[in-house]
Parts: structure tokens; sequence; C-alpha cells
């Protein structure tokens, strides 16, 4: 044979970890992989720490703004963003005197729809890497070359 035949993709709504070999096709979830993509595994380019912008989705979900990474969930390729994207969770206390109350908290959105943001240039960018004279491997803003990691 010519040509090495690719195993078939099934993409599932369901939020799985990684991809999931059944019979001969691979299960992948929607959400974190592109359709035709071929690298399987769902990455987040953003890290716990980072300023990233929103540049997609509603106003509402926050695009346009810029915030602070709080939590990366890797399994669900989504991140959570301070001040973006406001949920109000409504809190029932089951108690005799029991008070319901509203809390306000961030909801995860998805990892492709920010961009790493960078507080030198003051621009959306990308990571180069740079290996520091002990050998450690930075990461650098793409414009400025100013590192990411302090
Ligand atoms: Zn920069």
């Amino acid at each position: 044979m010519a040509h090495a035949v690719k195993p078939e993709i099934r993409y599932t709504k369901a939020p799985l970890p990684k991809k999931v070999k059944m019979g001969g096709h691979a299960l992948v979830s929607e959400a974190l992989v592109k359709q035709g993509a071929t690298n399987l595994v769902p990455k987040v380019h953003v890290k716990r720490g980072d300023t990233v912008k929103v540049m997609s989705g509603s106003e509402q979900s926050g695009r346009g703004k810029t915030g602070k990474v709080l939590s990366v969930l890797t399994k669900e390729g989504k991140v959570i963003v301070e001040g973006i994207n406001m949920i109000t969770r409504a809190t029932k206390q089951r108690t005799p005197m029991g008070q319901s109350g509203l809390v306000k908290k961030e909801g995860p959105i998805f990892a492709s729809r920010v961009m790493l943001f960078c507080s030198g240039c003051k621009k959306t960018t990308r990571i180069a890497h740079k290996v520091q004279d002990g050998g450690k491997k930075v990461r650098i803003c793409k414009h400025c070359k100013e590192a990411m990691d302090t």
C-alpha cells in the first residue's frame, strides 16, 4: 500500500481528557480538538498566572478584556480568567432560617478564545523559548523578547 490508512476519528461532545481508542477509531472531544487536526492531544497554551486577552466570543463573556489566568482546566481545555465571564450562582442553604445567596464567580472559557498578553509591549503575543545560561528554558515574548516567567 502506498498510503497508510489513517485511523478514523470520531468526535464527541463529552469532555474527554485524552483520545480514546475504540475498535479501530479514535474518539476525541470536539471541545478540545479541532476537526481535522492531526494532533489529538489537547494542550492549553497558557499557564496559571499569565495575563491573557479574550479575543472572541460575546462582549458579555469578556471579549476584548484582559485578565489574569486563575486556573487552567486541562481536561476540558478551558481556563478561568480573573473578572472574565462572570456568572451568578444561586446558592440555597437548606436551613430553617435559610437564606439563598447569589454568588458571583468566574466561569470557565475555552482556552482557544484567549491570547497571551505581554505586559511589556502591551500587545497580544505568542511565546518563544530561550535557553538561559544556566540551561533553564524560559518563555519569552515574541515581540519584545521579555521573559514571561518571573
Ligand atoms: Zn512583549
